[in-house]
Parts: C-alpha cells; sequence; structure tokens
C-alpha cells in the first residue's frame, strides 16, 4: 500500500448466530463501495484512504492479514493505460 493506490476493503463477515443483527462499522454504516484511494501517511505505519463515504485510516496490519486488498489498475485495464 502507497500513496495513490486504489485499494478495496474486504467485506464484513455475517454476523451467523443473530442474522438481524447489522454491522456497524464505518463502511456498513456509510453504506460504501469499500473501495477508497490512499492520499497520505498516518502514524503506525497508517495510511489515510478516502472512501466514498469519508476518509478512514488503514493501518499496515490491515494489508497483512488480508481485509485490504491493492487493485492494481494496470493488470485489470492495461487497454486503458495504453490510451494514454
Ligand atoms: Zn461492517
Amino acid at each position: 500500500m502507497k500513496i495513490g493506490d486504489l485499494v478495496e476493503v474486504k467485506g464484513c463477515p455475517p454476523f451467523v448466530e443473530i442474522p438481524t443483527k447489522k454491522c456497524g462499522c464505518f463502511f456498513c454504516t456509510g453504506k460504501s463501495n469499500r473501495i477508497g484511494y490512499v492520499i497520505s501517511v498516518a502514524p503506525r505505519d497508517g495510511f489515510q484512504v478516502m472512501f466514498d463515504c469519508g476518509a478512514f485510516q488503514l493501518d499496515a496490519i490491515d494489508e497483512a492479514v488480508g481485509g485490504v486488498e491493492v487493485i492494481d489498475i494496470d493488470q485489470r485495464a492495461p487497454e486503458v493505460r495504453s490510451e494514454r
């Protein structure tokens, strides 16, 4: 993860024991599409990431455990890159 990266936050696990319970996290309450843009560095190896529902700090550990994935735009759409 670095400044300028697009990142995607993985979905929250469902509440198996209480199906009617809703997740109260930043992304669920904000109805975010969970895709964000890394705008700056933050303390403790973290990054400030701008999502559609607002800014949120992600830490290096979030990426290490697989909760956050960097989206490789070049790999997904090489034809877009060549048109620039
Ligand atoms: Zn959630």
